[in-house]
């Protein structure tokens, strides 16, 4: 497995759900101290790498944010079931019946989403997915007392329980590639620019799947005079959807968004990713459903205003239990955030 790849299974593999992305954080922490000059860890967890480069060249900002979706446990009734409240958005269709990691006092837990038995459904419940507060985790526990000695309590957090995979010849599956493939390439990149004199921030976030809350104070925190959110984003390019409808397809290169719910990505950082793109023959696409919002949202606010945009890497089953996306996109996704910083910071040189 390349180093990138290897970076990227360690980063998906980590329990990190909105607010407890410890694990993640300890992981990107270690790769920033080798890679940048200095790394700051904030007051709500964000790590912020800073690479000082020549005085004259432009500081770009890079941005992925380390939370993945996962819940939190809410309520433990007597019989030891566990009830829980969702970190960040989840396709509810896809909760249950899944397995799950949980992480309790005592360490790792693991658990299985259960519902009421089919044969109990009435006739309106059977054709539809479970809604949220009808599910309930299971971890073997036989009483509350059981739950509570197993080290899981109110406020105990999980997330899916999903191992890094490869897929046919180009593809890997894993949990959270929304957004551990951005810190992936955000890594990636960094040590490819390791030698050079450019001004690099890079901005490991906590809490975007929640509201794009870490971005917001990290960003605040960096005199940045551009700035990239790299980001996993749904890829619909499967049976039963239209074509118009992909939003973006895997293989086909790194996905520029124009505009989300969050931003209207900035021409000036547009036209830079294209260009780099073309002159140096990388494919990419276009982002082509406006929906969804990303940190580069509260990023191009920050300030008297940061020129930003986002660039994805295509990811099918993105906020489920495994997400699958193409390895070529991902590695030309790192071609091409590399190419963009060296090209903005000749191009914009004070
Ligand atoms: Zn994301």
């Amino acid at each position: 497995m390349s180093t990138e790849l290897e970076t990227l299974r360690l980063l998906s593999n980590a329990f990190g759900p909105s607010g407890y992305e410890d694990e993640v954080r300890e992981i990107v922490k270690n790769y920033f101290s080798e890679l940048v000059d200095e790394v700051k860890i904030d007051v709500l967890g964000n790590v912020i790498g800073v690479k000082k480069g020549d005085d004259n060249f432009p500081t770009v900002l890079l941005d992925a944010h380390m939370d993945e979706v996962g819940f939190m446990i809410t309520h433990i009734d007597k019989s030891g079931f566990l009830r829980f409240n969702p970190l960040g958005g989840f396709d509810q269709r896809v909760l249950y019946a899944q397995k799950v990691t949980l992480k309790g006092d005592k360490g790792i837990v693991k658990g299985f989403i259960g519902a009421k038995a089919p044969h109990l459904l009435k006739p309106e419940e059977r054709n539809k997915a479970p809604d949220i507060d009808s599910l309930f985790i299971d971890i073997g526990a036989a009483s509350k007392d059981e739950v509570i000695e197993m080290g899981i309590k109110i406020g105990s957090v999980g997330t899916f329980d999903t191992t890094f995979t490869m897929l046919g010849k180009n593809r890997v599956m894993g949990k959270a590639f929304d957004d551990r493939v951005g810190l992936a390439v955000m890594i990636s990149v960094l040590r490819r620019l390791k030698e050079s004199n450019y001004n690099i921030v890079a901005i490991a976030s906590v809490q975007e799947e929640v509201g794009l809350r870490g971005a917001r104070t990290a960003a605040w925190q960096v005199n940045a005079d551009f700035a990239l959110a790299l980001e996993g984003t749904a890829a619909a390019d499967t049976p039963g959807t239209p074509e118009h409808k992909y939003s973006t397809e895997l293989g086909k290169g790194p996905a520029i968004t124009l505009a989300d719910r969050s931003i209207i990505s900035h021409p000036v950082v547009i036209k830079s990713l294209i260009h780099v793109a073309e002159s140096k023959n990388i494919p990419y696409q276009f982002k082509r459903v406006f929906v969804g919002g990303t940190d580069a949202g509260v990023i191009h606010l920050t300030r008297e205003g940061i020129p930003s945009a986002v660039l994805s890497i295509p990811s099918r089953y993105i906020h489920s239990p495994a997400a699958i996306i193409d390895i070529n996109d991902f590695k030309r996704a790192i071609e091409l955030v590399t190419g963009f910083i060296e090209y903005v910071s000749e191009k914009f040189k004070k």
